[in-house]
């Protein structure tokens, strides 16, 4: 539709980034172009829409867009930081990357009970950090409105992952 191509055409495909072999999607270009940041933000949000009172924005590139998003739909964001980072009581998630583990963190107590996140990020990959914000939000006491992204890589089976437990929406598949 028309957010995904004004979308699309802006996305740059990047090899050997990080690492040989490996080719990265790059959505910097989407983010510095107005029109496409906007379409991207409405592109993830309106499949969702009245069904979500906070976005859950994944540190860091999450951060743009549930920054955008907020702006755009009038929900409050929903911080889930990279570990150490937050300075109150936290609650954390870890989980696996190609080398070692990472981990996520959200305030115990940020949101109200049964506060209604959409999770959002720039790139569902094989799925690990964002099933770790759902896991997180769901031990908040918050429920999990769905997960939305700009690109999913489909070869990597994130989708798999997450998909019997909840709505996965992403704007473009490579
Ligand atoms: P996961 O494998 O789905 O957990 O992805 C790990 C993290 O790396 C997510 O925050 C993704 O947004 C990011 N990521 C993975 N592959 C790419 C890419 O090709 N471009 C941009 N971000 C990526």
């Amino acid at each position: 539709d028309d957010h995904a191509a004004a979308v699309a055409r802006l996305i740059l495909d990047i090899p050997d980034f990080p690492e040989p072999g490996v080719l990265f999607r790059d959505l910097t270009p989407v983010f510095a172009d107005p029109l496409a940041l906007r379409a991207a933000t409405l592109g993830i949000t309106e499949p969702f829409a009245g069904r979500f009172d906070h976005i859950g924005g994944i540190e860091a590139r999450g951060f743009f867009l549930s920054g955008a998003g907020s702006a755009l739909t009038g929900a409050g964001i929903l911080a889930i930081r990279k570990a150490g980072k937050l300075p109150r009581t936290t609650i954390r998630e870890e989980y696996a990357l190609e080398y070692g583990t990472a981990a996520i963190e959200v305030h115990e107590g940020e949101l109200e009970p049964g506060a209604k996140v959409l999770i959002v990020d720039d790139v569902l990959a094989t799925g690990g950090t964002v099933a770790a914000a759902a896991r997180l939000v769901e031990r908040a006491g918050w429920e999990v409105a769905g997960i939305s992204v700009v690109a999913e890589l489909e070869d990597l089976g994130g989708r798999a992952l997450l998909e019997d437990r909840y709505e996965v929406f992403s704007l473009l598949k490579f």
